[in-house]
């Protein structure tokens, strides 16, 4: 069965979509069937895996719309995972969604046809807490938060630990938090060294291991529409990020 896994936070940049994208290159190199839906009007996942956004004929956008089906709209990537990409099409879609019947379940909806052909799913969040990002988190096993250190960083959890708990309630009862990640580090930053030692003392077991440092390497791959892995596997950056996807393999492990 897939792990389907939404990669969230409503605050802006702070690394979800570098998550999304290096985290299903690196899931791909370990030999695991990735499907990366971006889900961001911003199209930065689409991207970022190489695929040119303004040459799409169909997005999520259809997909959300019941206008086609996720089987039609993937393509495979350079990477070997699988994108259903988004452009800003997508950003009409909530007002569209809005009277039509489920539809915090679109998305969901679509997966079952084929979630079963792989092992992870992603999907990149918008950085906003809207129905988009519900449908997300409606089609979600469990999220994926990307977090940098920084002063306000604990305050916006706490915002999106009280909307997941919302979904729960409400929407999706089989909704957990699979891991919080801290992104962008910078080791000799005293302020990051004591949010995320805050980080550890409330959620504990929930903050992976790994620790993605601030590396330009990861800043500049985009720019050349390729995960980290192809553009310089040896940086720290690329580096971090296939050990991330050991360690969910690790915590995914029968
Ligand atoms: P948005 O909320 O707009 O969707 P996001 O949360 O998806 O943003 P990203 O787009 O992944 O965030 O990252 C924001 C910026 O920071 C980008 O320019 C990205 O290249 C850069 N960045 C992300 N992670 C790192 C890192 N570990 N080291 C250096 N730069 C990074
Ligand atoms: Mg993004």
């Amino acid at each position: 069965m897939a792990k389907i896994l939404a990669i969230t936070n409503q605050k802006g940049g702070v690394g979800k979509t570098t998550t999304s994208v290096n985290l299903a290159a690196s899931l791909a190199a370990a030999q695991r069937a990735v499907l990366l839906i971006d889900l961001d009007p911003q199209g930065n996942a689409t991207t970022g895996s190489g695929v040119d956004k303004s040459q799409l004929s169909q997005t999520v956008y259809d997909v959300l719309l019941e206008q086609a089906s996720l089987a039609e709209v993937r393509i495979t990537t350079a990477s070997h995972y699988d994108l259903i990409p988004a452009n800003r099409e997508l950003a009409g879609a909530e007002v569209e969604l809005v009277g039509m019947p489920q539809r915090e379940k679109h998305l969901k909806k679509a997966l079952l046809e084929i979630e079963a052909e792989y092992d992870f799913v992603l999907i990149d969040c918008p950085p906003a807490l809207n129905l988009l990002t519900i449908n997300g988190l409606c089609a979600a096993h469990a999220v994926l938060i990307p977090m940098q250190c920084e002063y306000y960083a604990l305050e916006g959890l706490s915002d999106l630990v009280q909307t997941i708990k919302r979904v729960r309630e409400n929407l999706n009862p089989d909704i957990e938090i699979e891991g919080l990640l801290r992104t962008m580090f910078d080791p000799r930053n005293a302020l990051s060294q004591q949010v995320s030692s805050q980080l550890q003392h409330h959620f504990g077991a929930k903050v992976y291991n790994t620790i993605i440092p601030r590396n330009i390497r990861l800043a500049e791959a985009p720019s050349y529409g390729t995960p980290v892995l192809k553009h310089d596997r040896t940086s720290k950056g690329a580096q971090a990020y296939l050990a991330l996807a050991d360690e969910m393999l690790e915590r995914t492990a029968p």
